[in-house]
C-alpha cells in the first residue's frame, strides 16, 4: 500500500489581512512591507546592490545573475524584471535565482499579486508559467525569449543552493548580487544558520555585493565569517537601518582548497566559462533543436547539420508526437526527472511553437491491475498540491466523458498535455537569427584541432569551438563518443483514416500503446498510433506484422475503431529511436576515456571510495542523446542542462540529476564493477 502522507514541505500557510497583504502563519510574519512592498524591495534590493550602475556597464553577451532567499510571492524577483527590462534593455541575460521552503500555491499568487497592478504584464507571465507541482529540487522558467531567467530551488534554504552546485568552486561562483530576504531572524532563526552564509560565500562570484532588510547579529557575524565586508545604511520607511555589502575575500574555508563530498568524476578539468563561441550540432532533430535554440538564446552563434533533407528527418519525423511521461510514486532520478522535464516541456512548446502544439488533454490509461496500482500511488503522493492542472486520476467513465470514446478503465488525466507535430516543432525551433541550418550535410568526421573541432564531408571543412553531437545512435559512429552505451529501438507507428467513430476521439490516449486524435491538417485526416518496440533491431522497413502488433494493441482499448481501422489500407512508418541503459538521457560534456579509466582505476577495487580528482574531458565536446521514446518530452529540459553546461551557468537541475544524466555514468558504473570501458 502506497504512504498516503503528502510529501512535506508543500505550500506556504496564509493569512490575508483587510488590508489585503499575505502573512505566513507558520511565521507570523508578512512577505512584504504594508507601506510599499514595491518601493521597499527596489530601496532595499535593487538600489543597495547598486544595481541600476552595474546593469549600465554590462555588454551584449552577458549574464547579471542574483540569488535570493525566500521566493515568497516573486516581487522580488517581478520588481527587479521590470527594472531590467528598463535599464538593460541591449542583449545581456538576467539569471534570478531563488530557494523557497515554501512556495505558495498558485491561487494566493494570484491574490498577492493583484496587489501590484503595475507590474501586471509580469505578473501575469510569472503565474502563468509557475509549475503546478513545485516540488522539493530545482524548476527552471522562462521569460522572454530566454533573456530572463528564473531557477526556483525548493527546499530548506542553505540545502537548496547546496543543490545547485556542482562542486566545480569555479563554475558554481556566479551569483554577482544576494537579495537576503525571508522572515525576521528573530521569528525565523532557523533559516539564518551557518550552512546557509557558507552556500552563499561557495556561490558568490568575485566582488558579490548584498543587501538585506535586518540588522540582525546573527546575520553580520555569519555574512562576515565567510568575507562579506558590512556596512550599516539606513533602512526603508520607518526602518533605522538595514545591512549591505560586498564580498572581500573569499571564504576562509573555501579557500583552504576544494573538499569534494563526492568523486568529481563528472566535472570537465576545464569549464567552458560564458564566453561567446561558435557552436556546431550535428543533428537536426528533437535534441539538436531543443539545444540549437537553447544556445542561440544564449546568444551564442549556432551551426547546425542534418544528414537529411531538413529538420526531424529521424526519429523525431513522426506524424504525430505524444507529450507523455513515466510518473512516479518514487522519489528518485527516473520519477523527478519525468516530472520536472514534463512541466518545463509544456511550458517550453507552447512558448515557442503554439501552432505546432495540441495540448488539448492527454489520458495514461492503467489498462492492468499493476498499472492501476501504481497510479494509485501516484494520485497518493500528489494530495496537497496543486496537482489538478498537471495531472488527475479520473475514473472510466469521466475518461469516457473526457476523450469521447468509450473506455472501460481508469486513468491519470493530464488536462494541458497533448500531441505535437514533431517536423514543425523542430523547423519552429531552428528558426532564429543566431542559427544556420545546413540540411543534406553528412559529417564524416569529426577532429580536435589547435583548440577547435574541425567537422569534415567530402573536401569541405567547418570549425566550431564547441561541438555536440545530436544523433542518436549515429553518436556511437564517431570514434571519440562510441564507448557511449546507447542501444538503438526500432519502433513502427500505424497511420490509419479517421472514421466516424474516431473522430469523436477527441485528446491523445496512451496506455499499452497509444493513439492521437484526428490530425486535421491532412488532406485526409488521419491517426497515429502505435509504437512497436523492438530492441536492439536496426532496419527501418515497415513490417506487415508490425502492423498487426500496433491493431492487436489497440483493439485492447479501442475494439471497435481498431475494427473500423482495419476496413480500410492503412500506412506506417518505421525509425529508430536510442535509449541508454537506465532509459535516462545523456546529457554532458565527454571525458578522454584513457584518463578516465586512469583517474578513477581505483574504484575497481572499491566503488565506494572517494578520489577527490578530475579526469580530462575532450575539451568542448557534448552530447544529447538517449530520448529514448520520450525525446519531446525529454529534450527541453536536457538541452537547458547541455546549454548549462556550455555556457557555464547554474544548472536547471540538481546536482543529483546532473549526475543521472551525465553522459560518462555509464563509465563509471562498469568500473565500479570492474568492468571493461570498451574504447
Ligand atoms: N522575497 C519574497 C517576495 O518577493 O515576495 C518575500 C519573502 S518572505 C518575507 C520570506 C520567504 O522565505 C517566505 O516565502 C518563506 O516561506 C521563505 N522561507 C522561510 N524560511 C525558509 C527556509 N528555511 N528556507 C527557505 N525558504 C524559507
Amino acid at each position: 500500500m502506497a504512504d498516503p502522507t503528502p510529501p512535506v514541505p508543500s505550500h506556504a500557510a496564509l493569512d490575508w489581512r483587510e488590508d489585503g497583504q499575505p502573512v505566513s502563519t507558520a511565521f507570523d510574519d508578512i512577505y512584504f512591507s504594508t507601506a510599499s512592498g514595491l518601493e521597499e524591495t527596489r530601496y532595499v534590493f535593487i538600489t543597495q546592490n547598486r544595481l541600476p550602475e552595474r546593469w549600465a556597464a554590462l555588454t551584449g553577451s552577458d549574464i547579471f545573475s542574483i540569488g535570493e532567499t525566500g521566493f515568497g510571492t516573486g516581487l522580488n524577483f517581478l520588481a527587479t524584471w521590470q527594472q531590467w527590462q528598463r535599464l538593460a534593455p541591449g542583449a545581456p541575460r538576467l539569471h534570478f535565482v531563488s530557494v523557497e521552503k515554501y512556495p505558495l500555491h498558485r491561487k494566493d499568487l494570484e491574490r498577492a499579486l493583484a496587489l501590484w497592478p503595475e507590474l501586471a504584464t509580469f505578473s501575469e507571465q510569472l503565474i502563468e508559467q509557475y509549475p503546478p507541482l513545485l516540488t522539493p529540487g530545482v524548476h527552471r522558467l522562462k521569460f522572454d525569449g530566454g533573456r530572463v531567467q528564473l531557477t526556483l530551488s525548493i527546499g530548506e534554504a542553505s540545502d537548496a543552493f547546496t543543490q545547485l552546485q556542482t562542486e566545480d568552486p569555479q563554475r558554481d561562483a556566479m551569483i554577482d548580487a544576494w537579495f537576503l530576504d525571508g522572515f525576521a531572524p528573530s521569528k525565523n532563526p532557523d533559516m539564518w544558520r551557518p550552512e546557509l552564509f557558507s552556500a552563499i560565500a561557495r556561490l558568490s562570484a568575485d566582488n558579490a555585493t548584498f543587501a538585506t532588510f535586518t540588522c540582525a547579529g546573527i546575520v553580520k557575524r555569519g555574512l562576515k565569517g565567510v568575507g562579506f565586508e558590512i556596512e550599516k545604511v539606513p533602512g526603508f520607511g520607518h526602518k533605522r537601518e538595514m545591512l549591505r555589502g560586498q564580498l572581500a575575500s573569499a571564504d576562509p574555508q573555501a579557500s583552504a582548497g576544494q573538499q569534494y563530498t563526492q568523486t568529481p568524476w563528472h566535472l570537465p578539468d576545464a569549464p567552458t566559462r560564458g564566453q561567446p563561441c561558435t557552436v556546431a550540432i550535428i543533428g537536426a532533430g528533437i535534441a539538436g533543436a531543443t539545444l540549437a535554440r537553447a544556445l542561440a538564446e544564449r546568444g551564442l552563434k549556432v551551426a547546425v547539420f542534418e544528414q537529411g533533407a531538413g529538420p526531424g528527418s529521424g526519429a523525431s519525423g513522426n506524424d504525430q508526437g505524444i507529450l507523455y511521461a513515466k510518473l512516479s510514486p518514487k522519489p528518485g532520478p527516473n520519477g523527478d526527472f519525468n516530472l520536472q522535464a514534463l512541466q518545463f516541456a509544456l511550458r517550453y512548446y507552447l512558448c515557442q511553437c503554439p501552432d505546432a502544439v495540441h495540448f488539448d488533454g492527454l489520458l495514461q490509461l492503467a489498462q492492468s491491475e499493476k498499472e492501476q496500482g501504481l497510479q494509485q500511488q501516484i494520485a497518493d503522493t500528489l494530495r496537497g498540491w496543486d496537482a489538478d492542472t498537471l495531472v488527475r486520476p479520473v475514473s472510466a467513465q469521466e475518461a469516457t466523458d473526457l476523450s469521447g470514446v468509450p473506455l472501460d478503465v481508469p486513468g491519470l488525466y493530464l488536462p494541458n498535455a497533448g500531441w505535437l507535430e514533431p517536423r514543425n516543432v523542430c523547423s519552429t525551433l531552428l528558426e532564429h537569427p543566431s542559427i544556420t541550418l545546413h540540411s543534406s550535410q553528412r559529417i564524416e568526421s569529426i577532429e580536435h584541432r589547435e583548440n577547435h573541432w574541425q567537422l569534415s564531408r567530402h573536401r569541405e571543412t567547418f570549425h566550431a569551438d564547441v561541438l555536440a553531437l545530436c544523433t542518436a545512435n549515429g553518436i556511437r559512429d564517431f570514434a571519440r563518443t562510441k564507448p557511449l552505451p546507447l542501444q538503438p529501438i526500432r519502433g513502427q507507428v500505424s497511420f490509419a483514416q479517421a472514421t466516424d467513430r474516431s473522430r469523436k476521439l477527441k485528446i491523445a490516449l496512451c496506455g499499452e500503446g497509444y493513439i492521437a486524435p484526428a490530425h486535421r491538417h491532412h488532406h485526409n485526416p488521419q491517426h497515429s498510433f502505435g509504437a512497436t518496440f523492438k530492441l536492439k533491431q536496426t532496419d527501418t522497413e515497415v513490417r506487415a506484422e508490425e502492423q498487426q502488433e500496433n491493431l492487436d494493441t489497440l483493439r485492447k482499448l479501442l475494439p471497435d475503431i481498431a475494427a473500423d481501422f482495419a476496413q480500410n489500407p492503412m500506412t506506417a512508418r518505421a525509425a529508430l529511436r536510442a535509449a541508454t541503459l537506465d532509459y535516462l538521457p545523456m546529457a554532458g560534456p565527454v571525458a578522454d576515456w584513457h584518463s578516465l579509466a586512469d583517474t578513477y582505476a581505483p574504484l575497481r577495487k572499491n566503488r565506494k571510495q572517494l578520489i577527490p580528482q578530475r579526469c580530462h574531458y575532450q575539451p568542448g565536446l557534448f552530447v544529447l542523446g538517449g530520448l529514448g521514446s520520450r525525446g519531446f518530452t525529454y529534450a527541453p529540459l536536457a538541452a537547458e542542462v547541455v546549454a548549462s553546461w556550455i555556457s557555464g551557468e547554474v544548472m536547471p537541475v540538481e546536482g543529483e540529476l546532473v549526475r543521472a544524466l551525465h553522459p560518462m555514468r555509464f563509465a563509471i558504473r562498469a568500473l565500479g564493477k570492474d568492468r571493461p570501458l570498451n574504447f
